[in-house]
């Protein structure tokens, strides 16, 4: 069965109009009551950027936690995004790799984030949605619908730094975009979608 994705359908860059404004709403109510639904039941496809912050803080291989998933492993990625890779008359999306637990990065323990500080920005930014204006201007943050996060609102995020984050994550995806376009012109025998780890990251 297509287990859900929290990348695209759920964290959508802002378009490069959109500024943080003062008029904009400073905080969004919302407590994570750390139910870990994003962590067991999401599956969280990381920028390149993120992987190699990962590898760098963590030293774990990206060749172990990261998987290829197909268009029946994955739903709510539409067809046209950009970050599929294609090989060998397929496509793949770049994920985190999954257990019958969990994310990869899931202490079986705690149940915590294993790399806490070091997780991917898409991480971060769940289950917040950014907002508009009307005439293109930043309205604040809410939260989505539609991703199975039980969104409590008995505590006050502040909006700035996530505002920050969405950005930051655009720029990211923006290189992603690029990399992807050039793996996705190679042919070569033999090509696997892991090849593509090799195009931003050298690991020894
Ligand atoms: S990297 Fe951490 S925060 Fe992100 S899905 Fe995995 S365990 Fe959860
Ligand atoms: S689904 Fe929502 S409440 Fe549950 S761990 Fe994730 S962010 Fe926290």
């Amino acid at each position: 069965m297509p287990r859900p994705v929290c990348r695209r359908s759920i964290c959508l860059c802002p378009r490069e109009s959109v500024s943080y404004a003062r008029m904009g709403r400073d905080i969004v109510r919302f407590r994570c009551h750390s139910c870990g639904h994003c962590c067991t039941d999401v599956v969280c496809l990381p920028t390149p950027w993120d992987v190699i912050r990962i590898v760098k803080n963590t030293g774990e291989s990206p060749y172990e936690f990261l998987e290829f998933l197909g268009p029946d492993e994955i739903s709510e990625v539409d067809d046209s995004d950009s970050t599929w890779l294609e090989c060998g008359g397929h496509r793949y999306l770049m994920a985190l790799k999954r257990g019958p637990h969990g994310c990869f990065f899931l202490d079986k323990g705690t149940r915590f984030c294993a790399i806490y500080e070091h997780r991917p920005i898409l991480c971060r930014l769940y289950p917040f949605k950014l907002q508009e204006t009307r005439d293109g201007k930043f309205k604040g943050f809410t939260l989505h619908s539609d991703v199975g996060c039980p969104r409590h609102r008995d505590g006050e995020v502040v909006t700035k730094p996530l505002f920050t984050l969405y950005r930051q994550d655009c720029g990211n995806q923006r290189d992603y975009d690029d990399l992807v376009r050039v793996f996705n012109r190679r042919e070569y025998p033999g090509k696997q979608p892991s090849d593509f780890i090799g195009m931003f990251i050298e690991v020894k």
